[in-house]
């Protein structure tokens, strides 16, 4: 197995009798940022615990940078920096104090962990916070401290379940641009996991997850690819009589979702206009566009992205 990758084989997990993960499979090089995309309850927290060393899988293989997960969990967590979903700072000590804290946990001390924080600090924009406490941080500065403090002992794979939840778009946008830098200087692998479409199109790839399953696979353009032409939305109330007429009346295969219509067509603009000739009062509003992710999961399982 290559030292230099991330490989995933056939990696089922059960909890009693719910089967979260059904046989997934990938691999993320050096330098990528990989993005694990799913709705709630997809399986994403299962596999990063799995990814972290923190459980075995029931059965599958993982290898990292060389190391098997069933062998040897710790050489292998030795490599790992890691963000949990729920934050995992002292808010009652200040940036620096967290920080000093666990790098001595990693045995770091003395100027070449001064050093290290102070370098970390300069690359996540927070040095001049260094001495406040984090509970004076907005959300935004916080998760960017745990990032720092996951980086402390230079690890070569940064796992992170969800690490822009609860953050507004603005600040899930640097916060990524943070982490793309990191990925691209210190060439290490980035796996974060996500429900929010806009963090997963500024990853290298993205797999998305369904239920434990692996659905697609790809970069966010070559996702989207698979889907021909423009999305038309359209609100009704009647929707299974509505997805039906325009079916019939119109070379479309509208999937349902709640009270949407979702519609995949080549020329959007003349689709909507002609739709709207055609069932004015059906249509609550109709709304078109490229594609985006969340068409492309749509498309690929029937169901909404919740
Ligand atoms: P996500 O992080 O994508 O929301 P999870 O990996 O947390 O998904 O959960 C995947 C599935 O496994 C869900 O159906 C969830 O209810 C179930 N699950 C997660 N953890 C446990 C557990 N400890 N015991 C039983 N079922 C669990
Ligand atoms: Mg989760």
């Amino acid at each position: 197995m290559s030292v230099n990758r991330i490989t995933v084989q056939n990696l089922t997990h059960t909890y009693g009798t719910r089967c979260a993960l059904d046989n997934v499979s990938f691999t993320v090089p050096r330098g990528e940022i990989f993005c694990l995309l799913g709705p709630n309850g997809s399986g994403k927290t299962t596999l990063f615990n799995i990814l972290s060393t923190l459980m075995p899988p029931t059965s599958g293989n993982v290898n990292i940078l060389g190391h098997d997960l069933g062998i040897n969990a710790r050489a292998i967590r030795k490599l790992l920096g890691i963000v949990f979903q729920h934050p995992g700072l002292d808010v009652k000590l200040t940036v620096t104090e967290n920080l000093r804290h666990h790098g001595h946990l990693y045995g770091l001390k003395g100027k070449s962990l001064k050093l290290r924080i102070f370098e970390l600090l300069e690359r996540f924009g927070i040095s001049d916070r260094s001495h406040d406490l984090v509970e004076k941080l907005s959300g935004g500065l916080q998760r960017r401290v745990e990032i720092a403090k996951a980086m402390l002992h230079s690890p070569q794979v940064l796992l992170l379940d969800e690490p822009s939840s609860g953050l507004d778009v603005g600040v899930r946008r640097q916060l990524s641009e943070y982490m793309i830098s990191l990925a691209e200087t210190e060439n290490i692998i980035i796996l974060l996991t996500t429900h929010l479409m806009d963090e997963a199109e500024l990853c290298n790839r993205v797999g998305i997850l369904d239920i434990g399953k692996m659905v697609a696979l790809g970069t966010p353009d070559e996702l989207k690819a698979q889907i021909g032409g423009d999305v038309v939305l359209i609100e009704t109330t009647n929707g299974e009589v509505l997805r039906n007429a325009i079916a019939d009346r119109f070379e479309v295969l509208p999937i349902l979702t709640e009270n949407y219509l979702h519609v995949e067509c080549e020329r959007g603009h003349e689709f909507v206009r002609d739709v709207v000739a055609a069932f004015p009062d059906e249509i609550q509003t109709v709304r078109f566009g490229k594609p985006t992710l969340e068409d492309v999961f749509i498309k690929l399982t029937g169901n909404p992205f919740v």
